[in-house]
């Protein structure tokens, strides 16, 4: 039987490397990116024959292009995880253009291009899945993040729109917002900023990244089919409601 393809965005690392094991895994052929061909021979080897990885940088318009004529030469693409994601947090003041500019673009500006790119194949199919990867902080805040935060909420707001344009095509969009997953984004963090966001969780540790990949496992399987534009909150307790 011919495999199903699911396409994931930054998954030489980090959260989007769990994820996309965990869809091969589940028996798809896993079409995967990194930003350099080292990033993209380690994701290959990793994947094996049930996959394959291509250079893609989300901020950059013909680069975009090119990974969704690569991604799509498989054939129409069942499942879209726009998970790569960057950071360039410094205070409002302090922020540049450019820190803005291209947070937003990687961010936001990438998940449109990417999921443009893989819709006229899902359409046609009558078929899909897109899950993008959000953040906690898209719904709270942080200071520091201005940039990231407002691309977050507009990822969220992107999730909503289209679940509504493409409900009635059978292409199902939801968002999972992760609260801290141990990471390389979130290496980053000081130990004395770790340990007062520790504090603050009510399960006292950060997540796994394959704690993520397993609800985007399961926002991706039939047992998701009828749960469309929502925001899946995958924190362990340090935002409610
Ligand atoms: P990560 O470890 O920093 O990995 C980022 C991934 O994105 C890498 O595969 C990277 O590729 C890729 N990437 C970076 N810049 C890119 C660009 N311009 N174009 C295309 N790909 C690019 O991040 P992570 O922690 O796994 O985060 C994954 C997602 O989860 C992100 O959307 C992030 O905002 C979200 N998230 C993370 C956390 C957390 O606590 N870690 C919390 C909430 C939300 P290279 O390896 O080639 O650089």
């Amino acid at each position: 039987m011919e495999k199903s393809i699911a396409v994931v965005t930054g998954a030489s690392r980090g959260i989007g490397a769990a994820i996309a094991q965990s869809l091969l895994e589940a028996g798809y052929f896993v079409v995967a990116s990194a930003t350099s061909d080292k990033g993209v021979q380690a994701i290959k080897e990793k994947l094996g024959e049930n996959g394959t990885a291509y250079v893609l940088n989300l901020s950059d318009k013909d680069s975009c292009q090119e990974f969704c004529k690569q991604a799509t030469e498989f054939g129409p693409v069942a499942v879209l995880v726009n998970n790569a994601g960057i950071t360039k947090d410094t205070l409002m003041l302090r922020m540049k253009d450019d820190d803005w500019d291209s947070v937003i673009e990687t961010n936001l500006s990438g998940a449109f291009r990417i999921t443009k790119g893989m819709l006229k194949g899902m359409m046609k199919k009558r078929f899909g899945r897109i899950i993008n990867i959000s953040s906690i902080v898209g719904t709270m805040g942080n200071p520091g993040q201005a940039n990231y935060c407002a691309s977050k909420a507009g990822i969220e707001g992107f999730t909503r729109s289209l679940a509504q344009e493409l409900g009635s095509r059978n292409i199902t969009v939801n968002a999972v917002a992760p609260g801290f997953i141990a990471t390389d984004m979130t290496d980053e963090l000081t130990e004395e900023q770790k340990n007062v966001m520790l504090v603050n969780i009510p399960m006292a540790r950060l997540g796994q990244p394959e704690e993520i990949a397993k609800t985007v496992k399961f926002l991706a399987s039939d047992d998701a089919a009828y749960i469309t534009g929502q925001v899946l909150h995958v924190n362990g307790g340090l935002n409610m409601g």
